[in-house]
C-alpha cells in the first residue's frame, strides 16, 4: 500500500515562505510582490480558479487584481490593458487565463506580455529560454510537479519517467524539467503504440490527458511514483486520471485530485510573482 502525496501540505510550505517574503519587504519598508490577472469571457470554471488565486494571493499578503473582460471586447481593448500592466512598476507578475474564447488570437495577445513579467512562462521567450537551460519563469504547474515528486524523497536521477500528455503547459515542460534532473523520459500521446506497457515501465509516471479513470494499476509499475494532473468535473465532482484507490495499492506514492497537483499550481504561481520582484529570474 502505497502513500499519498499531500500537496495542500506540500503547498504550505511554500506559502509560509511567500508570508515570509512579504512580511520582510513591510519590515524593511519596502513595496509588496503584486499579481495581475487578466481574465477573458464568462467560463464558470475558470473564473473559479482566477477569484481562488485573488484569494489565496491576499491571504498571503501578496497584492492582486484581476481584469475581467467580457468576451465582446476588441483585440485591441486586451492589448492595451497589457502594454499598461506591462508599463506599471507596481505590476510584478501578468497572468494571462487560458485558453481565451475562440474569437481572440491567443498567441497575439500573449506575446504583447513583457517577458520579465510573464509568471505563468507562457511567450516564447521565456519557453525559448527554457527549452534551452537559461533562465527563466518555468510554467507553474509543471514546476509543482517536480515539487511533489521531491517531497517524496526520491532522487530523480537516472529513473525513468513517462509522462502521458503533450501539450504546451503541462507535458513538455514536465517532461523538460525531469530531464534537468536526469530522468530518462518517453512522453506520450494519443498516438502511442502500447500505452500500458509503456506506462508500466515507470518508475515516475504523470499523467496529464483530462479522461477520468483511465490509469488503472495495470498502468502502474509496482513501487512507482504516480503524478494525476488531470482535472475533469463528473457530476459536480473533481476527478483525476488515475483510479486513485486502486493504483495506491501497487505504486509507492500516489497524488489525488483534488488535494494533489492543483493545490501547488497556484503557490508556484505566487512564488514566481516573488522572484519577479526580487529580480531572481531578470
Ligand atoms: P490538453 O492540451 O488537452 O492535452 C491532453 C493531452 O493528452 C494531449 O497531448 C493528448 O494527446 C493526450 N491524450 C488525450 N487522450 C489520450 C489517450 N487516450 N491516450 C494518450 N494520450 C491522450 O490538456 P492539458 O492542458 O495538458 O491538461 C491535461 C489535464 O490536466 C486536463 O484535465 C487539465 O484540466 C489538467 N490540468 C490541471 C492543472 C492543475 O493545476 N491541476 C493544470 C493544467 C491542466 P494528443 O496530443 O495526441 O492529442
Amino acid at each position: 500500500m502505497g502513500t499519498k502525496i499531500d500537496g495542500k501540505l506540500i503547498a504550505e510550505k511554500f506559502r509560509e515562505e511567500i508570508k515570509a517574503f512579504v512580511l520582510a519587504q513591510k519590515e524593511e519598508g519596502k513595496s509588496s510582490p503584486k499579481l495581475s490577472v487578466i481574465f477573458i469571457g464568462n467560463d464558470g470554471g475558470s473564473l473559479y480558479y482566477v477569484k481562488n488565486t485573488q484569494k489565496l494571493a491576499n491571504s498571503l499578503g501578496v497584492e492582486c487584481d484581476v481584469h475581467i473582460i467580457k468576451e465582446d471586447a476588441s483585440e485591441d481593448s486586451v492589448i492595451d490593458l497589457i502594454e499598461k500592466l506591462n508599463l506599471d512598476k507596481e505590476v510584478n507578475g501578468i497572468m494571462l487565463q487560458i485558453p481565451l474564447p475562440q474569437k481572440f488570437n491567443e498567441g497575439k495577445i500573449i506575446s504583447k506580455i513583457d517577458y520579465k513579467k510573464d509568471v505563468d512562462g507562457l511567450t516564447h521567450t521565456n519557453i525559448g529560454r527554457f527549452f534551452s537551460g537559461e533562465k527563466s519563469y518555468v510554467p507553474c504547474t509543471p514546476k509543482g510537479i517536480i515539487e511533489l515528486i521531491k517531497s517524496t524523497g526520491l532522487d530523480i536521477a537516472g529513473k525513468r519517467a513517462v509522462v502521458i500528455g503533450r501539450s504546451n503547459i503541462v507535458g513538455k515542460p514536465v517532461a523538460q524539467l525531469l530531464l534537468n534532473e536526469n530522468a530518462t523520459v518517453t512522453i506520450c500521446h494519443s498516438k502511442t503504440k502500447d500505452l500500458k506497457k509503456v506506462c508500466s515501465e515507470a518508475d515516475i509516471l504523470i499523467s496529464a490527458i483530462g479522461r477520468p479513470n483511465f490509469v488503472n494499476k495495470e498502468f502502474v509499475k509496482e513501487g512507482a511514483i504516480v503524478i494525476d494532473v488531470g482535472t475533469t468535473m463528473v457530476e459536480g465532482k473533481l476527478k483525476g486520471d488515475v483510479i486513485f484507490e486502486e493504483v495506491i495499492e501497487k505504486a509507492s506514492f500516489v497524488t489525488p485530485v483534488p488535494g494533489g497537483v492543483g493545490a501547488m499550481t497556484t503557490t508556484m504561481l505566487l512564488k514566481n510573482t516573488c522572484e519577479a520582484l526580487k529580480g531572481n529570474v531578470y
